[in-house]
């Protein structure tokens, strides 16, 4: 292989690199759930964010760490209040779908500074989450392209 040969196999490799193949299995809670007991989930499930759903199993928000510390530092009673009052809520939130690719997904959590994004699918009446993509996910994506031309 030429280096010519060698850059554009992996350029044409990082664009076919789509989110399918490099989700987790989202964390999902309810919109009444306390704070206690989401920051108790969150630690259980090892994850950074959790995202929350309405009745209809629909996304309707986002929890994050700092999220939780900031709530935590105020003066409020964590085991009465609902996540729902302290969540980013939608339509705020940035999503993606399973088809888009790894670079989209990439350049939303650089531009709008956060860490996951929900995978979504799309449903009359909200979003359906499925997934979650985050920046370990295009952590692993990065080195499996190491993995593919032998770096
Ligand atoms: P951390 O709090 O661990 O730094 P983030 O940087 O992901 O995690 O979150 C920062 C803020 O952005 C939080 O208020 C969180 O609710 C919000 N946030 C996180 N992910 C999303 C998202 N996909 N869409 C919109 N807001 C988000």
């Amino acid at each position: 292989y030429s280096g010519k040969k060698t850059s554009q196999a992996i350029s044409d490799n990082i664009a076919q690199m789509i989110v399918k193949d490099f989700q987790s299995i989202p964390v999902v809670v309810e919109e009444s759930m306390t704070v206690y007991d989401a920051i108790c989930h969150m630690f259980l499930e090892d994850v950074g964010s959790l995202f929350v759903v309405d009745k209809q199993s629909l996304l309707s928000g986002v929890l994050s760490r700092k999220d939780f510390l900031r709530t935590s530092i105020g003066n409020q009673d964590l085991n009465k209040l609902p996540v729902h009052m302290i969540m980013t809520r939608m339509p705020n939130i940035t999503y993606c779908t399973k088809e888009d690719t790894i670079i989209e997904v990439a350049n939303k959590l650089m531009s709008r500074q956060i860490d996951s994004l929900p995978v979504v699918k799309k449903r009359k009446d909200g979003l359906e989450v499925v997934g979650r993509i985050t920046k370990t996910n295009i952590t692993r994506a990065f080195l499996s392209l190491a993995d593919d031309h032998d770096l």
